[in-house]
């Protein structure tokens, strides 16, 4: 057990000290057997939430109606889920009621792959049911059960399968591709903000490009919002080798290949602050096709950009990503953004004892272009001076 495990051992400890079962389950489980970094550590247990909020001095009810508190011990914060069956399914979708289970079984069961149906216990033993950690071995994702009828209560778990593939590298097994290939359309059911959860986290994944592939062999992709006609440029999307490093430069690498503008993004329902860094960079990336494009106005307009941009581009055009030579080219400009500019708005008025307008807005502007092409230095006497000058061309005088 490692050393996570281990400090989460007193929320086991407490519980079973008071009459329950309970175990580590879930995703961390599965990636410590994995030996990969393990994530959030979830416990289920035959606790009931009331009886787990009696117990723990610090709990946070975050999902009571689905057995579900989050237990705080020395800062560290764990979900502690009461075993569960789920209720009917309905519309394909997670069904809204559940029922508690005294069981850990039936709580595995209900779970959607093999891999994540495996609990361990506090002395690191396994219990796995299922035949999740032969699944490891063989880098299988398969569902629990049936994949037809687990695809069919809840249509989301087609999307986990698949950005599992990207983070895992793992294969489906046949049945379960087959599944995905027959109920595909049952995608149309999902909110889309949930899709967009997992399709992030795909996007994300060291697999991305197998991931992508695997979207178009299973027809999976045609029931993604906006995304029915893009086969050809999926296909494109999956033959980069550059993986994408974070959430801006996934989506807008995605949203440049498949040709994505504000209309597309509103409806995956991303946020606007991300739709906003996204065209940003697709702005850019409109006219930035080699190295030599990176102009000097182009650094100064996308300057924190930077990052995100170069390595979209490299990836598209299959050049090397150049980020920390232009990263250095951008800080040596002599401004990187208006407010760096050593006169403002302000003194130009007294300057120049003109009453504001557009003109103001118009010389700053020029004062910034000629700051940064570096025709005058960004001092406020020799600005001042570049300014009267200028204004007096204006005149024509
Ligand atoms: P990650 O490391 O990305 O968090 P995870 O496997 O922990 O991966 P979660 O979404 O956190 O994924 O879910 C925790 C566990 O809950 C899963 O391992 C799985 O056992 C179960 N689970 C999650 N979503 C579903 C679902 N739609 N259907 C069935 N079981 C699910
Ligand atoms: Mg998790």
């Amino acid at each position: 057990m490692n050393e996570q495990f281990r400090q989460a051992l007193s929320v086991i400890e407490t519980l079973k000290r008071h009459g329950h079962e309970a175990y580590f389950v879930g995703g961390a489980v599965r990636d410590y057997l994995l030996q990969r970094p393990i994530g959030d550590i979830d416990i289920a247990t035959s606790a009931h939430p009331q009886e787990v909020m009696a117990i723990f001095p610090r709990t946070v009810p975050v999902g009571i109606a689905h057995g579900t508190v989050m237990v705080i011990e020395r800062g560290i914060s764990y979900e502690v889920t009461t075993f569960r069956k789920e209720g009917r399914y309905e519309d394909y979708r997670r069904p809204k009621d559940v029922t508690f289970v005294r069981s850990l079984n039936e709580d595995l069961q209900r779970r959607d792959f093999t891999m994540n149906a495996i609990a361990m216990n506090e002395y690191g033993e396994i219990i796995d049911p299922f035949g999740g950690v032969e699944a490891l071995k063989q880098r299988i994702i398969e569902t629990v059960g049936d994949a037809a009828e687990r695809f069919n209560e809840d249509a989301l778990r087609m999307m986990r399968a698949l950005r599992f593939v990207s983070q895992l590298g793992f294969s489906l097994s046949p049945k379960t591709k087959q599944a995905i290939i027959q109920y595909g359309h049952l995608l149309q059911h999902i909110a889309v903000e949930r899709i967009a959860v997992e399709f992030e986290k795909l996007l994300l994944g060291p697999f991305v490009s197998k991931a992508i592939a695997l979207l178009v062999e299973t027809n999976l992709f045609a029931y993604l919002p906006e995304l029915a006609t893009k086969k050809e440029e999926l296909i494109k999307l999956s033959s980069y080798s550059l993986v994408p490093v974070d959430r801006i430069e996934a989506w807008a690498r995605f949203a440049f290949v498949v040709h994505f503008h504000r209309e597309q993004l509103k409806n995956w329902k991303l946020s606007n602050h991300l739709i906003r860094d996204i065209l940003i960079c697709l702005k850019a990336l409109e006219h930035i096709r080699s190295l030599t494009d990176w102009t000097i106005d182009a650094l100064y307009e996308y300057g924190p950009y930077i990052p995100h941009i170069e390595r979209i581009r490299a990836a598209v055009y299959d050049d090397k990503p150049s980020v920390h030579s232009l990263l250095k080219q951008w800080e040596m400009l002599p401004i990187r953004n208006r407010k760096e500019l050593a006169i403002n708005g302000h003194d130009l008025l007294i300057l120049l004892r003109k009453k504001g307008g557009p003109w103001l807005s118009e010389m700053i502007e020029n004062i910034e272009r000629a700051v940064l092409h570096r025709q005058v230095e960004n001092e406020k006497e020799k600005l001042k001076e570049w300014a009267m000058c200028n204004q007096k061309r204006e005149n024509n005088c």
